[in-house]
């Protein structure tokens, strides 16, 4: 089965660059462009990642995170939080509301698939394990 990535993003641009690199690599990918569709789409279709912009319209990244993580249906899904290179709070501010990793923007196209893979992995080799 196709794994799939809820990609929580308001800006056209980065969300185009991320869908390509995720579909071209095979995964679908569902697309929400503020906080509160973020939380109804991971409700709705239970992605196996969730990649979450922080400055978002609605709702911001930090309060996403919380209420993912508060949802037992969803404790388990990796979140990954795409944070500003310049806001160096971000960063402890995205784990420490749940997130289990962070990208910086701006994406890097070289590396993006391999940060992702890393905690997919980590979460079927639980499952195989
Ligand atoms: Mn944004």
């Amino acid at each position: 089965m196709k794994r799939s990535v809820l990609v929580i993003e308001d800006n056209e641009q980065n969300l185009y660059l991320v869908t390509f690199l995720l579909e071209s690599r095979g995964y679908k990918v569902i697309a929400a462009r503020d906080g509160v569709d973020g939380i109804a789409a991971a409700n709705r279709d239970k992605p196996d990642l969730v990649l979450l912009d922080i400055q978002l319209p609605r709702m911001d990244g930090y309060t996403v995170a919380h209420l993912l993580r508060d949802n037992p249906n969803l404790t388990e899904t990796p979140i990954i939080a795409v944070t500003s290179y310049a806001m160096a709070g971000d960063r402890e501010k995205a784990l420490e509301a749940g997130c289990n990793g962070y990208i910086e923007k701006p994406i890097n196209p070289d590396t993006f698939i391999t940060q992702i893979e890393r905690h997919l992995d980590r979460i079927s080799d639980d499952k195989e394990g």
